[in-house]
């Protein structure tokens, strides 16, 4: 729906218009757009924070104090993202990035998806998961190697070269996010002229402030969301829906 009196068809109507007119999209996309693939988002019943409290087993203060109880976590994480495939909204954006229309996504997701459906700009704001790095000799280990051990049990992985502690690159909380990326998202949203918001609650900061910015900067904002936001304010139209329906439709391909 774009508002109380618009049909959701109206609305797909107006947003694939849009779509159309438009020669610098950008996407910012959340946990949402991946949840038809098999990854829940964390904060639904049965999502990862209702059964590991993420005080407990998410935070850089308790990977430095137990990381066998990060990796318990990390390991059922390995199992679903490992099995993930991209869905029809992932390819949708990749789609439009091809036509030239879209200049980059822009995820808080760790599920390295858009780029397993062809996406080539994609600024991660929260890391990577199929990366990680030894905390001792800070070694890089790329790709799901490590994360098929962890999913056999290897908990906690360690260095090949020097036995230290494997972490995960995929931001924890109390961790900064990457200033590079975040750069690299503002920057993207100042020049956009239209932002498509794709399954993500915006609850997370400073990401949720970036719809704002692209709208002060000119860009016109499409929220594609299963439920409402505490942003759907900024938006200029709002579609309830899932991202796998909806994306198709109004990037029409
Ligand atoms: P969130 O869980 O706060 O919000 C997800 C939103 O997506 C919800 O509002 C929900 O209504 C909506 N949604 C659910 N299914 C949908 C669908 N099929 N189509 C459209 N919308 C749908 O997620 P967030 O805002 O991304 O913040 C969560 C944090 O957790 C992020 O920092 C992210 O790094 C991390 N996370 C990542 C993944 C992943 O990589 N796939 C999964 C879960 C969480």
């Amino acid at each position: 729906m774009t508002d109380n009196h618009t049909s959701l068809e109206d609305g797909i109507r107006e947003a694939r218009a849009l779509v159309e007119s438009s020669s610098r999209i950008v996407a910012l996309t959340g946990a949402g757009i991946s949840v038809d693939s098999g990854i829940p988002d964390f904060r639904s019943e049965g999502g990862l924070w209702k059964r590991f409290d993420p005080h407990e087993y998410a935070t850089i203060e308790s990977f430095e104090r137990n990381p066998e109880k990060f990796w318990t976590m990390g390991r059922e994480l390995a199992e679903t993202i490992l099995l993930a495939k991209p869905n029809e909204a992932h390819s949708a954006l990749a789609k439009l990035e091809d036509s030239g229309k879209l200049c980059c996504v822009i995820t808080q997701n760790i599920d390295n998806l858009h780029q397993a459906a062809g996406s080539r700009e994609v600024i991660e704001l929260h890391g990577n998961y199929l990366r990680a790095y030894c905390t001792s000799c800070k070694a890089e280990y790329v790709g799901d190697e490590v994360h098929r051990g962890v999913a056999r049990g290897d908990i906690p992985p360690k260095c090949e070269k020097c036995g230290g502690i494997l972490k995960s690159e995929a931001i924890l909380f109390g961790e900064p996010l990457p200033k590079g990326p975040m750069e690299h998202a503002i920057k993207a949203c100042r020049e956009a002229d239209l932002l498509l918001v794709i399954g993500t609650s915006l609850s997370v900061y400073p990401v949720a402030f970036l719809p704002q910015l692209a709208k002060d900067s000119g860009a016109r904002v499409i929220l594609v969301n299963l439920e409402g936001t505490n942003r759907d304010g900024v938006a200029d139209i709002v579609l309830r829906g899932r991202a796998t329906h909806l994306l198709p439709s109004i990037i029409g391909v």
